[in-house]
């Protein structure tokens, strides 16, 4: 009886880890995401603000074609992880579509949020994929709780990411609000 229970409650928890989690990167998945964005711009959230993070693999369809599709499925775990080792755990990172991540960083002012983006991008630059060179580019924009809504801010850092893909890649670009 006893085990029984243990074992409802770990299939429980594995559960609960699969839908919060996407299986390739083992990153939190898009859904996630969207729920953390609501839940911090709600008004029960003590959040005053956050900074986003909008990353995108450079080039990404290149690899996939010089490498293989399951070599660029390996390259999105691995940078993955480099990303994961990179942050703090109040730091979540999510895949936020295929081969793009997001990082919401609460309560983090623009000036220490840019330093994080400059630290992910450097180490991506740096790490080794299995001889495979990786760069990426990522798109900055923080909000306010009281100036604009989170969704405008999110749309400010996806911006933000296509300035960086037209700068040359491989740099961190923030988008201020325009008013
Ligand atoms: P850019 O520097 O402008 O971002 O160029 P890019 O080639 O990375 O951008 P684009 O959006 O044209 O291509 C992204 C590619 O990522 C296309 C798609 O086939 C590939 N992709 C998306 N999801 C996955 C995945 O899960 N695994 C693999 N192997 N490839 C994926
Ligand atoms: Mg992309
Ligand atoms: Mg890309």
């Amino acid at each position: 009886m006893f085990t029984y229970a243990l074992l409802q409650e770990r299939a429980a928890v594995m559960l609960r880890y699969h839908s919060d989690h996407d299986a390739l990167s083992n990153c939190l998945n898009r859904r996630t995401f969207n729920e953390a964005v609501q839940q911090l711009a709600g008004d029960r959230s003590s959040a005053r603000g956050c900074v986003f993070l909008l990353i995108d693999i450079d080039h990404f369809k290149a690899i996939n074609d010089r490498h293989g599709h399951l070599a660029g499925d390996r390259i999105i775990t691995l940078v993955a992880a480099e990303l994961g080792r990179q942050l703090d755990a109040d730091m979540p990172l999510f895949r936020y579509g295929g081969e793009e991540f997001a990082v919401l960083l609460a309560d983090h002012a623009p000036d220490a949020a840019h330093a994080v983006a400059e630290r992910l991008r450097e180490a991506v630059a740096k790490a080794d994929f299995q001889g495979v060179p990786v760069t990426i580019s990522i798109g900055l924009a923080a909000w306010r709780r009281g100036e604009g809504s989170i969704t405008a801010a999110l749309d400010r850092a996806d911006r933000a990411l296509y300035d960086a893909k037209r700068a040359g890649r491989d740099r961190v670009v923030a988008h201020a609000p325009t008013s």
